[in-house]
């Protein structure tokens, strides 16, 4: 998956994603990203958030959604990203064998990610310039 997340200069996000899917797919199977608030969400008044992983286990906590809201309780991205994580690691005893991560960014340009398994990064293009930048994860 590719998610995408950009809060132009007039402080407006906007996101989007695309995949291939789940290898070794079912014939008909939709996965999170063209489902929005799984595999993608962004609320203009807060922040948007991307996954990407194993899409059954982000549906099934609108884990996009999930972040956006947590950011929106005062959580940094980071923060939200770890929580949303922390969520999925709760309600599946099968969370070694799997990987989910989640990047985010909120309306003051502040970002971050974060994965189940270790591995994760995102690339970012700020003024700064454009880095990978390595997300930590709840396993490594
Ligand atoms: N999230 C995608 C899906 O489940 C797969 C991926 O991230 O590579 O369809």
């Amino acid at each position: 998956t590719i998610g995408m997340l950009a809060l132009d200069k007039a402080g407006d996000l906007a996101g989007a994603c695309t995949t291939s899917g789940a290898a070794y797919k079912m014939r008909g199977r939709v996965g999170d990203s063209p489902i929005i608030g799984a595999g993608l969400y962004v609320d203009n008044e807060v922040g948007g958030a991307a996954a990407t992983g194993l899409g059954e286990k982000v549906i099934k906590v609108v884990g996009s959604y999930l972040v956006v809201e947590l950011m929106r309780q005062g959580n940094t991205p980071t923060e939200a990203c770890r929580l949303a994580i922390e969520r999925i690691k709760s309600k599946n005893p099968d969370y070694r064998d799997f990987q989910v991560g989640f990047v985010a960014v909120n309306k003051n340009g502040e970002y971050g990610g974060y994965s189940l398994q270790k591995g994760f990064g995102f690339a970012l293009h700020n003024e700064e310039g454009k880095k990978y930048v390595k997300a930590d994860s709840l396993f490594s």
